[in-house]
């Protein structure tokens, strides 16, 4: 059974070397610890779609994924624990045939029923989908009525549910950077939607070659979401490792190094690059001493 979300989550100071030596001040938002199985930012994006679906009256969700996909499964944990249905379309025909990996294999066992699409099917259905997301009737006719969620699960919602997020941040202003690892942009968005004047937001980029793209993203979802544009963030491109999921030695080695010295269980795809970011930003002196930076632990390691 699905444990009920821990908010709002602790703030740590994370004392390091790196940072003392540039005078600036490192915590850690640990939203790591909102959910055993799902990542902190999954559920806090999930939360207003969730209110919506049973709102609404909607006996199920549709959503899209990869072969890993992280929102794929909390969509279907989510949407079990308030007894709706949900399918997963997921990307890739061949892998029906293959035996399920763990990711599916949750997602399944939490009662998703998943269909799996060619490439073409996949960006067609995602397409139509559209960038409106919750409450748009649903794509595949298919499935009937039914509540349908974007890919990485960023829609106007999502980002209302990721500011919340800042505001169990007391105290910003103008020595604060909060920093977020940034995959479909909808983390960000909802973080710098909430900062109070002064205060900045950072995210770090986990995609290569998405400059210009992430922050059309960001700013699509603030239109959407509040109807106008914040200033006050910007995307670091420099820290992806290479692309989408991979993990270079030099970054497993500072992640086992964190860990080490901070006790703390780095998710690779996205925390360890954003940590990793602010450590080489840090101690190339990119931020002025007097900066307090934030951290947000988007999400746990997978359980496997
Ligand atoms: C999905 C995910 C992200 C990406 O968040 P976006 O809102 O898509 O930018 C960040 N961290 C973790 C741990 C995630 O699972």
């Amino acid at each position: 059974m699905l444990a009920v979300p821990r908010v709002p989550t602790p703030v740590v100071d994370c004392p390091d070397e790196v940072f003392e030596r540039a005078g600036v001040e490192l915590r850690l938002k640990r939203d790591d610890l909102v959910h055993p199985l799902v990542p902190g930012n999954k559920w806090r994006k999930l939360g207003p779609n969730l209110e919506l679906a049973v709102r609404e009256g909607h006996r199920r969700l549709v959503t899209f994924g990869g072969a890993y996909s992280t929102h794929l499964r909390a969509v279907a944990l989510a949407a079990g624990a308030l007894g709706l249905e949900s399918v997963g379309l997921v990307r890739g025909e061949e892998l029906a045939r293959a035996p399920r990996n763990w990711s599916l294999r949750a997602a399944e066992e939490a009662g998703m029923e998943l269909v799996f699409l060619s490439r073409a099917e996949y960006r067609e259905a995602t397409g139509r989908a559209g960038a409106d997301g919750a409450g748009s009737g649903g794509p595949p006719g298919r499935w009937g009525p039914c509540l349908v969620l974007p890919e990485g699960g960023s829609n106007a919602l999502a980002v209302r549910g990721a500011r919340e997020v800042v505001a169990e941040l007391a105290g910003l202003g103008e020595r604060d950077v909060v920093c977020c690892p940034v995959g479909t942009g909808g983390t960000l968005a909802g973080i710098a939607a909430g900062l109070p004047p002064g205060a900045r937001a950072l995210g770090v980029a986990v995609l290569r070659g998405a400059e210009g793209y992430l922050e059309g993203e960001v700013t699509r979802l603030h239109r959407e979401a509040y109807g106008r544009e914040f200033g006050g963030w910007r995307i670091e491109h420099g820290f992806h490792g290479g692309g989408y999921g991979r993990v270079p030695a030099a970054l497993e080695e500072f992640a086992a190094g964190f860990e080490r010295r901070h006790g703390v269980a780095l998710e690779r795809r996205y925390v360890a690059k954003t940590l990793a970011a602010l450590y080489g930003l840090a101690a190339a002196g990119a931020f002025p001493p007097g900066t307090r930076l934030t951290a947000v632990v988007t999400g746990l390691p997978d359980p496997v």
